[in-house]
């Protein structure tokens, strides 16, 4: 009997938390809206460089990363590297105000680096009531990615701004206007930004037979970021990234790929197994960047577009392989979100996650 009445008070428990369940969630709702609302992740950064990985995947579908983009900040002012599916809502879960975008540096113009690109524009659109369309700056071929872009969404950005006015969505400032430069020489670079005290330069990476595909350089207050784009090891990169306090470079596991690819041949998945062959020598393995890295004297390395996607715990063991026997300094994989910090006037290099 008193077993009955036991189990009769936490069904009654039970029940009236349930009854609570709707109330208690709005509560809690309106707790993290309203702190959210207020989230500004860069105002609180110390002067400095810093990279915050809005995308660490590549294009095979992956819950867990979102598609290449990388965050640069310089002092206040932040730029974007690159878009792919998924980057506008890391950078909201990371407290990145959209509105704060400045400029967008493309490395190339694979699919799965522009691919989140139109979410991107219209939260930094109506977010900051942007009244100039996102800039793109990249080698020859971006004004057509600019041009096509904004033609496809011309309707919709009509349609904000009759719905919420022009104070909040300025016809201006939707869709993308394009700032091409001409393609580095040799292991040379080109500036494509030198302003405020920051300087950026592009050179050429070796992505073939994509071309044209550029690597940046980011230069503020003594501090200094390299993103490889995506590019098979090379002399380019390893020159353009001497001494740089962190390198952000793509990187491919062959040992997993080809186990993949063994899969999808026993699957009978020949177009799977053709392509997961072709994408082996298209980026650089972890024991290639750490090569590169060493000779480049590269104080830090963060691995990032992450192919295959790495589903299970313990599956990053294979995947930097001898890398860390190959290179002294930190060397990262990158999560989305991850925040490397590289205060002015120090040597220090911080890595933490923002946000949840
Ligand atoms: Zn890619
Ligand atoms: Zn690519």
């Amino acid at each position: 009997m008193k077993r009955v009445i036991a189990l009769l008070v936490v069904a009654a428990l039970l029940g009236g938390a349930w009854m609570f369940r709707g109330p208690i969630a709005l509560k809690l709702s309106d707790r993290a809206v309203a702190a959210n609302m207020k989230t500004d992740a860069v105002a609180g950064l110390p002067d400095g460089l810093h990279a915050f990985v809005c995308g660490s995947g590549s294009p095979l579908p992956d819950r867990t990363r979102a598609g290449p983009c990388l965050t640069v900040i310089a002092g206040q002012r932040v730029f974007l590297v690159d878009a792919g599916e998924g980057a506008a809502e890391v950078l909201s879960a990371g407290g990145i105000p959209a509105g704060r975008i400045d400029r967008l540096f493309l490395t190339h113009f694979h699919s799965d680096h522009l691919d989140g690109l139109s979410a991107v524009a219209l939260q930094r659109w109506v977010g900051g009531a942007s009244t100039t369309p996102l800039l793109l700056v990249g080698p020859p071929g971006v004004e057509r990615i600019a041009a096509g872009f904004s033609e496809a969404y011309a309707i919709d950005n009509g349609y904000r701004t009759a719905h919420h006015g022009a104070a909040v969505a300025p016809p201006s400032g939707g869709g993308f206007a394009a700032q091409p430069f001409a393609m580095p020489q040799g292991q040379g670079s080109v500036v494509v930004l030198d302003d405020g005290g920051l300087r950026v330069t592009a050179f050429r990476v070796d992505h073939g037979p994509v071309e044209p595909a550029v690597g940046y350089r980011f230069e503020y207050k003594g501090r200094s970021i390299v993103v490889s784009g995506d590019t098979s090891a090379n002399a380019g990169l390893t020159a353009n990234a001497r001494g740089a306090d962190l390198l952000v470079h793509d990187a491919l596991s062959p040992v997993l790929v080809r186990r993949l690819q063994q899969a999808a041949l026993k699957a009978g998945q020949k177009n799977r197994a053709k392509i997961l062959g072709d994408i082996i020598d298209y980026h650089a393995s972890p024991e290639d960047v750490a090569r590169e890295a060493k000779t480049a004297g590269v104080k830090a390395v963060l691995l990032t577009h992450l192919v295959p996607p790495l589903p299970l715990p313990g599956l990053d063991v294979p995947f930097v392989g001898q890398a860390r026997e190959l290179y002294d300094g930190p060397l990262w994989l990158a999560r989305d979100r991850d925040l490397i910090s590289l205060p002015a006037g120090s040597t220090k290099i911080e890595r933490k996650r923002l946000g949840r």
